[in-house]
């Protein structure tokens, strides 16, 4: 494969997707084998953040095998190991991912919510109220220099935040993100937060809520207003890899127990490209 017909498959997993003791159901367990199964198969594990300078013409770096991990919703569960609640222990992503000595570029980005109060209510109504929404571990982790914090919206257009926010938004759908105003709360007003937090020119990446990228965002919004809040990319969950071709406002990413839910299947999947 020439360099310039590069293709990288982008790989999503949710911290808070514990079912279970087994792959399926469990995005730790999977997390992990995914990893090994990768580094056995001769993929490099690289940050987010080349796939992205290599699609905009920033960096031509060979990428040919290589892939790039994600994370959505930001819990404390992607970078430290938990008791959790009638599962028992799980292993962090980024414990996983250190564990991988034999991969010097591996990289994860966690895409995490903005909004505190959103945070808050997801945490006690979705999880189990132990404080794993709080943001006390994303400038750490960052310093660590093997986790990327991404933008995931304000609050996700979350229904735990129903009857907030701007009028007659409907809530648990960000395909309703289609006007100014209605971008502003979600994704300016995220990306002012993280900018922040974390300091200006942290977070250039932005994931749709849902998997959902509404024509308006994808075609009109970003184009106009994501380079003025330094962002470079957005990302769906609609499969494939990423290539020269790739929208950079809707970049595909592959989403574990969607796309894949086996070991065998992975396995398949990065065959698929190779
Ligand atoms: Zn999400």
């Amino acid at each position: 494969m020439s360099r310039r017909d590069w293709q990288v498959p982008v790989l999503t997993y949710h911290a808070s997707t514990v079912g279970g003791p087994d792959y399926a159901g469990n995005d730790h367990v999977a997390f992990a084998s995914d990893l090994a199964t990768a580094t056995r198969l001769g993929w490099r594990i690289v940050p987010l953040q080349w796939v992205v300078e290599q699609r905009l013409g920033l960096a031509d770096r060979d990428l040919h095998r290589c892939l790039a991990l994600s994370c959505d919703d930001g819990t404390v569960l992607d970078v430290r190991d938990v008791d959790y609640p009638g599962h028992g222990p799980q292993a962090s992503f980024l414990g996983a991912l250190q564990a991988q000595a034999g991969q010097p570029d591996r990289h994860l980005t966690c895409f995490v919510i903005a909004s505190p109060e959103a945070r808050q209510r997801m945490d006690r109504d979705c999880l189990h109220g132990l404080g794993w929404m709080d943001e006390d571990w994303w400038a750490p982790a960052l310093a660590g220099g093997r986790i990327g914090i991404g933008n995931h919206s304000w609050d996700h257009n979350h229904p735990v935040m129903a009857g907030e926010g701007p009028p007659d938004l409907v809530r648990g759908d960000f395909h309703v993100i289609d006007s100014d105003a209605r971008a502003d709360h979600q994704i300016r007003q995220a990306a002012d937060y993280l900018a922040a937090r974390l300091g200006q020119g942290t977070c250039r990446l932005f994931a749709y809520p849902y998997g959902h990228a509404p024509d308006f965002l994808v075609r009109d919004w970003f184009p106009r207003q994501g380079a003025a809040l330094g962002l470079q990319a957005a990302f769906g969950t609609q499969g494939g890899a990423v290539g020269p071709d790739s929208d950079p406002w809707h970049v595909p990413r592959y989403v574990c127990g969607l796309h894949w839910s086996s070991p065998q299947q992975f396995e398949a999947l990065l065959a698929g490209l190779d």
